[in-house]
């Protein structure tokens, strides 16, 4: 496609996102106002396969066996495939204070503009629902079940602090431990008791000398959820749940070796017996793509948008686009929502994912997603251009 009649499509695009707007803020609103912890998301599953398949969408709802996943599919002749994924759980016990509400719209409304500009431009728009980021791997889920084999690009925004093209997530594993001991009269007959309290202690503590003997960026972090009963009773069982980040998987791999083996000390030198288990698979660390990531920070500047020059590993933290990144050409930009001193997953977080400048930032990125999939449709050898640069990578 010529280059005017591309900024044209894409002058066109930015205007059918803010027609979008009512629609999208609305969903936005109510996912908001109603949040759903990881695969239990059905609500917010209904409203935006609603308004997909409102927009034209044939809507797969369930895909890889997971009620809230789902596959919203729209295409013209062949041509390469485009992948908005939409995420849309909350955290537990403080709703939307990652923002998912944003970027589950975002996504939808970047698919929606697209694949209306379907009859100038031929490929397939697909907006993938991805449930359970906060820690379920939705979409490790979803890339076990094939639904990315044919796709040549896969996108998303994340809310933030600030507007980054490139953006850095660690390696992740999730683990769950539990010590069970034996309970007793914690005065009258300590010696008859196996202190499973004791057993998390020492754990906590050969952790946390651990933490110090680490490559730099790795991070060890976790809570005790039931830590005893009663004072008066010697704790029979105590259990939680820990995370081992590190920037490479093999070197996460490492650390989660070391961790099990303080685990088990604990228990060793308590008496305890010990409980590990580990969700689905790990995160892996995010991969971008340059070709992406350089399309997409035009489309920033197109509408207005000055991303700053992120400085690599600052601030991160870890999402299952990771896995998705090492299976196809991947785009996780972040747009800021709030001022560089709030913190990520806080009360204040929350408020900005439901505040004014949270729904433009959401539009924003929708304009700037749509035009980079605008880009890959109209150009199909800046596709070739990504898988390059994903083999290289
Ligand atoms: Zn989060
Ligand atoms: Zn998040």
């Amino acid at each position: 496609m010529a280059q005017a009649s591309t900024d044209q499509l894409k002058d066109a695009l930015g205007t059918r996102i803010d027609a979008l707007r009512p629609e999208l803020e609305r969903i936005g609103r109510d996912i908001h106002a109603n949040p759903e912890v990881g695969y239990e998301e059905r609500q917010a599953v209904a409203w935006l396969t609603e308004l997909l398949k409102k927009h034209g969408f044939s809507v797969e709802v369930g895909v890889a066996d997971t009620p809230t996943a789902f596959v919203a599919t729209r295409r013209n002749g062949t041509g390469p495939t485009v992948a908005f994924l939409s995420e849309y759980d909350a955290l537990r016990g403080l709703g939307h204070g990652c923002c998912h509400n944003l970027i589950a719209t975002a996504s939808a409304g970047a698919g929606i503009a697209l694949a209306d500009a379907l009859d100038r431009l031929s490929g397939r728009v697909l907006v993938i629902g991805t449930p359970a980021e906060e820690g379920g791997g939705g979409k490790i889920r979803l890339i076990n079940a094939g639904i990315f084999q044919e796709v040549d690009a896969a996108m998303m925004f994340h809310p933030d602090t600030r507007t980054q093209v490139l953006h850095w997530a660690l390696a992740v594993t999730h683990m769950q431990f539990e010590f069970i001991g034996r309970a007793a009269h914690a005065s009258g007959d300590p010696e008859k008791g196996i202190n499973a309290l004791d057993a998390f202690v020492l754990a906590y503590n050969g952790i946390s000398l651990l933490r110090q003997q680490v490559k730099e960026g790795a991070r060890l972090h976790g809570y005790l959820k039931e830590g005893g009963t009663a004072p008066n009773i010697i704790p029979e069982r105590t259990s939680g749940e820990f995370l081992v980040r590190a920037r490479e998987q093999a070197y996460m791999e490492e650390l989660v070796q070391k961790v099990k083996n303080i685990f088990q000390a604990a228990a060793l030198a308590t008496g305890c017996s010990l409980n590990l288990t580990f969700n689905e698979e790990p995160y892996s660390d995010l991969r971008n793509n340059a070709v992406l990531a350089h399309l997409f920070e035009e489309n920033l500047r197109r509408i207005g948008l000055d991303p700053i020059e992120g400085v690599p590993w600052e601030n991160a933290g870890s999402t299952d686009m990771g896995n998705v990144s090492h299976v196809v050409p991947a785009l996780h930009p972040t747009v800021a929502i709030a001022s560089p001193e709030v913190a990520g997953h806080s009360q204040a977080f929350l408020e900005a994912s439901g505040s004014p400048r949270g729904y433009q930032a959401m539009i924003d990125a929708a304009k700037a997603l749509t035009m980079t999939g605008a880009d890959l449709l109209a150009n199909p050898s800046l596709v070739e251009q990504a898988k390059v640069e994903f083999r290289r990578t």
